[in-house]
């Protein structure tokens, strides 16, 4: 085994504490990383504080992680000591199942194994995410990073990035298509980012009227504050695909009412309610109402080399992990710019 150091939750709503612990010694197949780089996403703090039920403690989260390689296995043929290395949201899955052969691992029969708060396919060994400083993964769940964009702003791609391109790219978004981004926040902020550089006409709909500066900065060409009532007769009617990624219970009907015919609304956030809409709102205009599960490996790889070849990055906000509880707060109360990002090098601060 290989000691690890991190930080984890030991229990729902508890602060995340330095935690020592062990990853596995690499297999044949496994790539050992040095994690240089963790994002931290809103499902972190979700699955932290137990928010979706059945997580598992002590809990070491993070699902954007960016590092480089210092131990390969004697099988592995993609990757080299000293090569860039990221790990995203999984780290296995069965691969025999269909979804696995489509290339689709977040939809695997047997469920996918999580970077974290997870089981390895042993069915027992408990799986640890990037808040720490070195993991242990099978090389067919590592991706390769672009080498000419900065490491601490390519860690969000991993899951803010991936989880923004796969529902643009699942709905052809393409020069003059009219793209609505619900909520401005990570993913928020890369979706705007993406579409653009995809060619869409990009609107964002959000209920902080102090980030219409950056919303515009972005990419975007035109910003709804939602706060306001009666927005929504302004947009009716417009959009061919409006991407969904607010982390807190909202109502959906304005923003059903703004696709126009055949449009799709597509849901990425996860709120605590379950969801209520009138289905007039679909009927009266053949509207598609659907989600998107972050995406598979192929997937992400191909929206890494799309990034690397456009210069897409994250906006980030780089803090020693000792500020780690600090940005969940600052999180839950929509202080990010756009994504914390945690500079591993400080972990050997304590
Ligand atoms: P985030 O950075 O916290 O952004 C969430 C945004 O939602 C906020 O910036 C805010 O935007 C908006 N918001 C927050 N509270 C709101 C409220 N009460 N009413 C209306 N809008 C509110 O979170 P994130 O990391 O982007 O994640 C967003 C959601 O996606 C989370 O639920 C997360 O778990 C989920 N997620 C899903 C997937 C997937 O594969 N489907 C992957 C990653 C994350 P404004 O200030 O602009 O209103
Ligand atoms: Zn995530
Ligand atoms: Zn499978």
């Amino acid at each position: 085994m290989i000691k690890a150091q991190g930080y984890a939750a030991r229990a729902a709503k508890s602060r995340l504490e330095p935690f020592s612990f062990e990853r596995r010694d690499p297999g044949a197949r496994d790539v050992v990383i040095e994690i240089l780089y963790a994002g931290i996403c809103h499902s972190d703090i979700h699955q932290a504080r137990d928010e979706w039920g059945g997580a598992r403690f002590p809990m070491v989260p993070g699902h954007e992680i960016a590092g480089k390689v210092i131990a390969t296995g004697s099988e592995v043929t993609r990757f080299a000591v000293g090569d860039l290395a990221g790990v995203g949201c999984m780290v296995d899955s069965c691969r025999v199942c269909p979804s696995c052969r489509e290339g689709e691992e977040q939809f695997c029969d047997s469920g996918p194994v999580w970077t974290y708060n997870s089981v390895e396919r042993d069915g027992k060994t408990p799986t640890y995410g990037g808040y720490s400083n070195l993991i242990v993964v099978s090389e067919d769940f590592v991706l390769r990073l672009p080498g000419n964009l900065p490491l601490s702003q390519v860690a969000p791609l991993l899951c803010a990035g991936i989880t923004t391109y796969s529902p643009l790219r699942r709905f052809h978004v393409r020069e003059g298509s009219e793209v609505g981004v619900v909520g401005l926040g990570g993913l928020g902020h890369m979706a705007i980012k993406l579409a653009r550089a995809m060619g869409a006409r990009v609107t964002v709909f959000s209920t902080s009227p102090a980030k219409e500066e950056d919303a515009k900065r972005l990419g975007a060409h035109d910003f709804v504050l939602t706060k306001k009532d009666g927005w929504g007769a302004k947009v009716a009617n417009r959009f061919d695909l409006m991407v969904d990624a607010v982390s807190a219970d909202h109502d959906l009907a304005p923003y059903l009412g703004a696709l126009r015919k055949d449009g799709a609304a597509v849901l990425l956030g996860v709120p605590e309610k379950p969801l209520s809409i009138h289905s007039f709102l679909l009927i009266s205009r053949r509207r598609n109402l659907t989600a998107s599960l972050i995406g598979g490996i192929r997937e992400t790889q191909e929206m890494l080399d799309y990034c690397g070849q456009n210069g897409i990055v994250s906006d980030i906000e780089l803090i020693p992990i000792q500020k780690v509880n600090e940005a969940y707060e600052r999180t839950l109360a929509g202080d990010v710019r756009y994504r914390f990002v945690i500079d591993m090098a400080t972990l050997k601060n304590g």
